[in-house]
């Protein structure tokens, strides 16, 4: 049997779909009411003027029916705002392992960076340079390896 929980962090995000919700930092709390069954979920939008939070909503309630819990609530809150901190380590080596470099922290933990290049994820090269502010999706920008010339997915940092 699949908890609310589960079911919940499961559901991949429409845009990025190596990543789940909670990978990406979206999913605050999946709170089940035990006399009724009731789920109501909390999520935190990604980007301003993402299209995906429709979508999210909507795949998070079919997740939660398939589940068993077709009583089901989805909840915005957009405090603390959502930042590309927010996503896990995990999440980042799943976005690596796609062919998207992930976004540099926004705020260091402990070490100052002493670069914020873009590495290409595909040989790690610093040697980059950006091509279109926009990539594949609004959340994206395209970049181009100098070393190996591969273009690739850059999520912007928030
Ligand atoms: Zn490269």
């Amino acid at each position: 049997m699949v908890t609310a929980r589960e079911a919940v962090a499961a559901v991949v995000d429409p845009e990025i779909r190596v990543l789940t919700i909670d990978e990406l930092g979206i999913l605050r709390s999946v709170e089940e009411d035990p006399a009724t069954g009731r789920v109501v979920v909390t999520i935190t939008p990604t980007y301003t003027g993402c299209p995906a939070m429709d979508v999210i909503r909507a795949d998070i309630r079919r997740a939660l029916a398939a589940a068993g819990h077709p009583d089901a609530e989805v909840r915005t809150v957009h405090h603390p705002a959502w930042s590309t901190d927010w996503i896990s380590d995990s999440g980042r080596a799943k976005l690596a392992g796609a062919g998207i470099a992930p976004p540099a922290p926004v705020r260091p933990r402990g070490v100052v960076p002493l670069t914020l290049s873009v590495r290409c994820p595909r040989c790690g090269s610093p040697e980059t340079e950006q091509l279109s502010r926009f990539g594949s999706t609004a959340c994206k920008a395209l970049w181009r390896c100098r070393s190996c010339s591969e273009p690739f997915d850059h999520l912007k940092a928030l």
